[in-house]
């Protein structure tokens, strides 16, 4: 595979660097102290085209794709983790459950407001019992007159509470036998009757980005808002984890870069014994290990970027590769950082333990890093 980047990406890599060291680098520590979201940012990063790599000119995207959108994941990541989210939330989450599955009518409806910022997206699978076995959802849906009543709890939801428009994921058949059948997804107006957004603020890191939970009371959700077919929300879920995931993996790589950048830095700098640490064998021992690992997950999430926009075969496994490896090797990265900044790794005046609290999320979210080894381990052990 060729991976060297067009000049179109290269431009948008460029924007995004510039962005990330000019516009969120100035207030990011400052605003990590007081959980301040930027909304503004957000404004400002859909104004400079950054959501509308995945849609179609159309609906006011670009389509430049999925490599474009991740390296410029990468870029904000390295700088700030938290300034990579948006990414999944503007674009890859929403627009691309409407783009493959949305009425004509949807799309157009929501993709340009996605792309330029004017609604703020979201998308809502986990509760407070159910995050990987997606399928053991409760939250419900109800058919009735011209629209579905909706009821049930969301745990865990990036964006809230400042979400516009989400797609949730709803039981419409209880009885549905496998119960993955019996799911869908729907549009919801998150400002909908009946709905209270409520911000979690018990957040290990990631204090730039707002996560939080979702209750729904009687929301009427009007038919039309239904999103591909009764019981295919799973199957759709699916799909668009398998984009969000990859936009994850990125926002991994773009912490190793980070923590690399930090070190080489560091080490040079800081001496001991009369000589810069970055002269010890044991140092140079464990950048050399974060440099490779940061390599091999890039490597990994430009493959799987590459094939998404080649769009000739399903990337699953190679994307669950990326996210696996990449967010490993992001927590590693950070804790080694950790050790080689010594007492001031366990300090917030350097970015270090920063990244290593914000990477844990990488373990987790878009399904789990033991989740991601069953799906590879599906893949090859398959007949
Ligand atoms: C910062 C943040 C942002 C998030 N944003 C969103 C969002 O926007 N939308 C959304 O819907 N959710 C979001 N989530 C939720 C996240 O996707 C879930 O937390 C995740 O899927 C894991 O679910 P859980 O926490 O319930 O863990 P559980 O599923 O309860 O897992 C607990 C442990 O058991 C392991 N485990 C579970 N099943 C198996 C198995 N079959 N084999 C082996 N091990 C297993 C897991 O790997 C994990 O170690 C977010 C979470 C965080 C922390």
């Amino acid at each position: 595979m060729d991976f060297a980047l067009t000049e179109e990406q290269q431009m948008m890599r460029d924007a995004a660097r510039r962005f990330a060291e000019e516009r969120i680098r100035p207030t990011m520590e400052e605003d990590e102290k007081n959980s301040y979201y930027r909304k503004e940012l957000v404004l400002e990063m859909a104004e400079l085209g950054f959501f509308g790599c995945l849609a179609p000119e159309e609906y006011g995207g670009t389509e430049v794709g999925h490599l474009a959108a991740s390296i410029m994941a990468m870029e904000l990541a390295r700088v700030s983790p938290s300034w990579g989210l948006p990414f999944n939330m503007q674009m890859n989450g929403l627009q691309t459950v409407l783009l493959n599955h949305g009425t004509e009518e949807q799309k157009k409806k929501y993709i340009p407001g996605l792309i330029n910022a004017e609604l703020f997206g979201c998308f809502a699978i986990t509760e407070p019992n159910t995050g990987s076995d997606v399928a053991s959802m409760k939250t419900w849906a109800v058919e009735k007159d011209d629209c579905f009543v909706l009821n049930g709890n969301k745990m865990w939801i990036s964006n809230v509470p400042y979400a516009d428009l989400g797609v949730v994921y709803a039981v419409t058949d209880p009885d549905a036998k496998p119960k993955h059948r019996g799911i869908s997804a729907f549009i919801v107006d998150m400002h909908s009757e009946g709905i209270t957004q409520k911000a979690i603020e018990t957040k290990l890191g990631l204090h730039c980005a707002p996560t939080g939970e979702i209750y729904f009371e009687d929301v009427k959700v009007p038919k039309e808002n239904l999103v591909g077919k009764l019981g295919e929300g799973f199957k759709i879920c699916m799909q668009m984890l398998d984009v969000t995931r990859l936009s994850c993996a990125a926002r991994a790589v773009g912490v190793g870069q980070g923590c690399i950048d930090a070190c080489v830095q560091y080490a040079k700098e800081r001496t001991q014994f009369g000589r810069p640490i970055a002269d010890f064998q044991m140092i140079q021992a464990s950048i050399a290990e974060m440099v490779v690992e940061h390599e091999a997950a890039k490597l990994l999430v430009y493959q799987a970027a590459t094939l998404k926009d080649e769009a000739t075969r399903r990337s699953t496994f190679e994307t669950s590769m990326a996210k696996y490896f990449a967010a490993e090797a992001a927590v590693h990265a950070a804790n080694e950082a950790c050790k080689i900044f010594g007492s001031y790794g366990f300090s917030s005046e350097y970015p270090v333990e920063r990244f290593l609290r914000d990477s844990k999320s990488f373990q987790v979210v878009e399904g789990t890093s033991n989740i991601q080894k069953i799906i590879i381990a599906r893949n090859v052990l398959a007949d």
